[in-house]
């Protein structure tokens, strides 16, 4: 089993990262960051991310599991005072795992060339200044003309995150669907737009066609540089993210935790 370790560069995550280091080595686990078999995210929600995009290439072939130096997160199922315990199941591994959706966003060039990109949590298309306006296409049909701040499209685990924010569901993550959500959309007598979430299942797309050329295309922390975008396709990716799963935290757990109340 090799194993890699991502953490953030904050003091606590660093420590940790150091220690689980020096125990993976004291019994004969192999640290290798260039073709792990499980990645150990040490930090939060947003570290894990920043692992997934490192590793988006080899992620058929991964496992991730996310220790917190905060509180439970969602792609994180350990603690910082658990660090023994989270050791001890790390040695014990026997390839269990948990499996989630993916987000695929196809950018099409006005040159006609197109890009793939995974996200975990969501694309966002936004425009910092003016209005974004954009044709939507849903079942391939022409379904509305958007103007507004932007759009988000998100998965099942991101549907807590930028979603949220944005009025959106939350998504039990076993159901294989996107949702995409609107940011401050113009609604009046002359502009018109669903006005509410929608989610999209496995097999159809959204498609979004930008009459304007001044907004950003992010997915998870990452932005797409430059312009002459012609067109952006979401669907559910046909890959799966992995989790070692040593323990399991049930979903509806993990959003009581991160929304309502602490898990007694
Ligand atoms: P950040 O701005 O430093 O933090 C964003 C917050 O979102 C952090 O508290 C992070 O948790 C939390 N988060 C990340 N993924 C989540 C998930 N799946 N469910 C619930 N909460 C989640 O940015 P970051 O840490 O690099 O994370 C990037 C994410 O921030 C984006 O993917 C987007 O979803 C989100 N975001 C949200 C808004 C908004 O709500 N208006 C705006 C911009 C970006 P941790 O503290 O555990 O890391």
């Amino acid at each position: 089993m090799k194993i890699a370790i991502f953490n953030n560069q904050a003091e606590q995550s660093v420590n940790i990262a150091n220690n689980l280091v020096l125990a993976m080595k004291k019994n004969n686990v192999i640290i290798d960051n260039s073709n792990p078999d499980i990645v150990v995210s040490v930090g939060g929600d947003g570290t894990l991310l920043g692992a997934f995009q490192k590793y988006v290439d080899q992620i058929e072939n991964i496992r991730f599991v996310g220790l917190h130096t905060g509180h439970l997160g969602f792609y994180t199922d350990w603690l910082s005072d658990e660090v023994n315990q989270f050791v001890d199941s790390l040695l014990h591994d026997n390839g269990q795992k948990v499996s989630y959706p993916l987000l695929e966003l196809t950018v099409v060039r006005t040159s006609g060339e197109a890009y793939k990109f995974l996200a975990l949590n969501e694309a966002v298309i936004k425009q910092p200044i003016g209005t974004l306006v954009a044709d939507i296409y849903l079942g391939g049909q022409p379904f509305e003309r958007f103007r507004g701040d932007g759009i988000a499209v998100a998965t099942p685990t991101g549907s807590t995150a930028y979603n949220k924010a944005n009025g959106g569901a939350v998504l039990h993550p076993s159901l294989p669907a996107i949702q995409m959500s609107e940011i401050a959309s113009i609604n009046n007598r002359v502009f018109r737009t669903l006005g509410s979430p929608l989610i999209v299942p496995q097999d159809q797309e959204i498609i979004m066609r930008p009459k304007s050329n001044h907004f950003l295309v992010m997915y998870d922390q990452e932005e797409i540089k430059g312009q002459n975008i012609a067109e952006l396709r979401f669907k559910v990716s046909q890959k799966r993210v992995h989790f070692a799963q040593y323990r399991h935290v049930d979903f509806w757990r993990r959003v009581q935790n991160a929304f309502i109340s602490e898990i007694e």
